[in-house]
């Protein structure tokens, strides 16, 4: 198609468009196959066909989106909650150490396919992933970026004002004594870890 013909789409023509040659909305439909790992209405888990590490997981909503903006913050809550839940398997199932939760948001930011996907990493020492360089900013750059923050709060003012107002009404359920406790670090486990689990978890995905 030639880009004059998009030029004259409007955004949901362009996002159609989008969807009907989408590999990702394939293989929701299954007429791709993938190492499917969990599925619900609203959101499919498949193992990475190129992963970064072993037991690399995407989560993908099961409606075509391009980008974060584009998603219902409803649906970015319950992504994130995917994310959650499929972390700690990870932890469990694999005795990793961490995970990385990673979104590439637009090309720019290395997004290769056009629908919106969440990247669930699992981390062990010295694996070398997300290296980020650490750029210097001299206070001028520095004022110039919290300027932009600032703008972006004021139209929140009214909203944080009714979450505050919603906190103090809701207070007397919180003990904030525990919080400290919580924060200390725990013994590592992953000694403890059954391995049958990881084959329980992923469905025989590996083999594929
Ligand atoms: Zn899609």
């Amino acid at each position: 198609m030639a880009s004059d013909d998009l030029q004259n789409m409007s955004s949901s023509e362009i996002l159609e468009l989008q969807k009907k040659n989408c590999i990702f909305c394939k293989i929701i439909s299954k007429e791709i196959p993938s190492n499917e790992i969990y599925s619900d209405d609203r959101v499919m888990v498949i193992l990475d066909i190129n992963p970064a590490a072993e037991g690399h997981c995407i989560i993908l909503p099961k409606q075509h989106y391009q980008i974060l903006p584009q998603i219902p913050d409803e649906l970015v809550g319950y992504l994130f909650k995917t994310a959650k839940k499929i972390s700690k398997s990870l932890l469990k199932s694999l005795a990793v150490q961490g995970t990385t939760i990673f979104v590439a948001n637009g090309g720019l930011a290395g997004q290769k396919a056009p629908h919106f996907m969440l990247h669930v990493i699992p981390r062990k020492p010295g694996d070398l992933l997300f290296r980020l360089p650490k750029n210097n900013m001299d206070e001028k750059e520095l004022d110039a970026v919290q300027g932009l923050l600032s703008l972006m709060k004021k139209p929140e003012k009214k909203q944080q004002a009714k979450e505050q107002k919603e906190k103090a009404e809701e207070k007397p359920k919180k003990k904030p004594v525990k919080k400290e406790r919580e924060a200390k670090p725990k013994p590592d486990k992953s000694a403890k870890v059954n391995i049958d689990d990881i084959a329980g978890l992923f469905l025989g995905g590996k083999n594929g």
